[in-house]
């Protein structure tokens, strides 16, 4: 069966992922009008991911970091948005298979970002908590407090601590921005709402396996986000590795155990899966090998934009780091490039203009480093908020994010921490699909 999207004269882009990629993508194509735009993601929505643990740490509602797909694309000619989930791409038939049914392409773009790598290990994958959506994010915020209430009725000193206590897997800036927030929970919040427990003997524990936080950063930064999160209490375990979880305590390779129920697993990423991609396209990290036009090695008319691709530049020689900026550059580029190509014109090779990096570690403490300098402190805060405020879609999103960070900021406060679960309705009750 095929899904029903008009055939027009135009050819057909189909753009698989609407993250930060897919998405820049769709829209510069939409507006150029030379092409058909499908966009498939098997979500409704984009999802701003450098906010992620900002939900988990009940400072802002899910929906404040997502932006409805359907909405970008009102009174966009020729664009049609499918939520459907993509199962395999056939390069020879020009055709991929999708959970509603097959889908014809002329060009082809998977943007389809990247998973939780967990390294092989089955069993932390089973009980560690990812954070790499929206329903991972608001499933971590959900345990924490669960757990907090579990503590509150437990006598047993060893597992109250095991309730109470966090160990961060991944000292890159997810990892050492949720153990930030956490250790400010743990002095601002966790006081006020729970005053039977002892917050005090609250652990929380960062485990990196490198010899700094943020390798990808300055080693000005590293050691200031050190700094940093050794002020506000939190055990940072560098050149460690987490060898072992079994949903009660957390081994490490230099022999030490910490009685943790939760491990948040910031450690890494490995490019999303697609069957058909030939294995001969893969490369380290499950990343799509592309050309500096990024079109697919080996393949006719399949590009990949974003942290799935993989390609190598004078400047990167082992590839573009997995942030947003690529993502974006990338869609520019392309966008430009199918543009050319539908003109007959020659195409332009990609290349990546670093804007920078930055991490916040707390309120009033954030490293950047950006081209030509470095700061820290409560400069590189401030500009750390209104980057990401800039960048956030929609303008609801921006003032309520705004809004929450002024209340949080005055109050000392996270005022959504509400445990919703979602409700699994009895068989019978409704109709489930098949
Ligand atoms: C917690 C966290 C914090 C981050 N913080 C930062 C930061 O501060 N700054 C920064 O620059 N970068 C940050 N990143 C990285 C950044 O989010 C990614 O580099 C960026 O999202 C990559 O964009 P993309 O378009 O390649 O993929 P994504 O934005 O991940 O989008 C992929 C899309 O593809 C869809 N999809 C995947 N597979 C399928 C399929 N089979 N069928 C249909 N749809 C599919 C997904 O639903 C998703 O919408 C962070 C990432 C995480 C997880």
């Amino acid at each position: 069966m095929k899904i029903n999207i008009p055939e027009t004269d135009k050819k057909r882009v189909v753009i698989v992922g609407g993250g930060f990629g897919g998405l820049k993508l769709a829209l510069k194509l939409a507006r150029r009008k030379a092409y058909q735009v499908v966009l498939l993601d098997k979500n409704n929505y984009h999802q701003f991911q450098p906010l992620f643990y900002q939900v988990a740490m009940s400072g802002l509602e899910p929906s404040s970091i997502v932006f409805p797909l359907r909405k970008a694309f009102r009174k966009k000619e020729d664009v049609y948005i499918r939520v459907t989930e993509v199962l395999a791409v056939h390069p020879d038939r020009q055709q991929l298979e999708t959970s509603l049914g097959i889908c014809n392409y002329d060009y082809l773009v998977l943007a389809i970002g990247a998973d939780t790598n967990f390294f092989g290990n089955e069993k932390i994958a089973r009980l560690a908590i990812p954070m790499k959506s929206v329903s991972e994010a608001l499933f971590l915020r959900n345990r924490i407090l669960s757990d907090y209430e579990k503590a509150l009725s437990t006598t047993d000193y060893e597992e109250r601590q095991g309730l109470m206590d966090i160990v961060v897997v991944g000292g890159g800036p997810t990892g050492v921005e949720v153990s930030g927030a956490l250790a400010e929970m743990k002095r601002y919040v966790f006081p006020k709402d729970y005053p039977e427990l002892n917050t005090d003997e609250i652990d929380i524990y960062l485990v990196e396996g490198a010899n700094r936080l943020l390798a990808g950063m300055s080693e000005q930064s590293s050691r200031k986000s050190l700094e940093f999160l050794t002020n506000l209490g939190v055990k940072v375990r560098l050149k460690t590795m987490v060898t072992d979880f079994d949903g009660e305590c957390v081994h490490t390779n230099d022999g030490e155990t910490i009685r943790a129920r939760k491990v948040i697993w910031a450690a890494g990423v490995k490019g999303a899966k697609m069957e058909g991609v030939p294995t001969s396209a893969l490369t380290r990290g499950n990343r799509i090998r592309v050309n500096r036009f990024s079109q697919v090695e080996g393949l006719e008319n399949v590009y990949a934009i974003g942290d799935i691709a993989y390609m190598e530049e004078e400047a990167y020689p082992q590839g573009h780091p997995q942030v947003a900026q690529v993502a974006m550059q990338q869609a520019v580029c392309l966008a430009d490039n199918l543009s050319n190509l539908h003109r007959g014109r020659e195409l332009t090779p990609f290349s990546y203009k670093d804007l920078g990096s930055m991490a916040t570690i707390g309120r009033n403490r954030a490293v950047a480093d950006l081209p030509g300098f470095k700061f820290q402190g409560a400069f590189a805060w401030l500009i750390w908020l209104f980057v990401h405020l800039f960048q956030i879609l929609g303008v609801k999103n921006k003032v309520f994010i705004f809004l929450n960070w002024v209340w949080n900021y005055v109050t000392y406060d996270q005022s959504l921490r509400l445990i919703i679960r979602p409700r699994v309705p009895k068989s019978g009750e409704v109709e489930v699909e098949s």
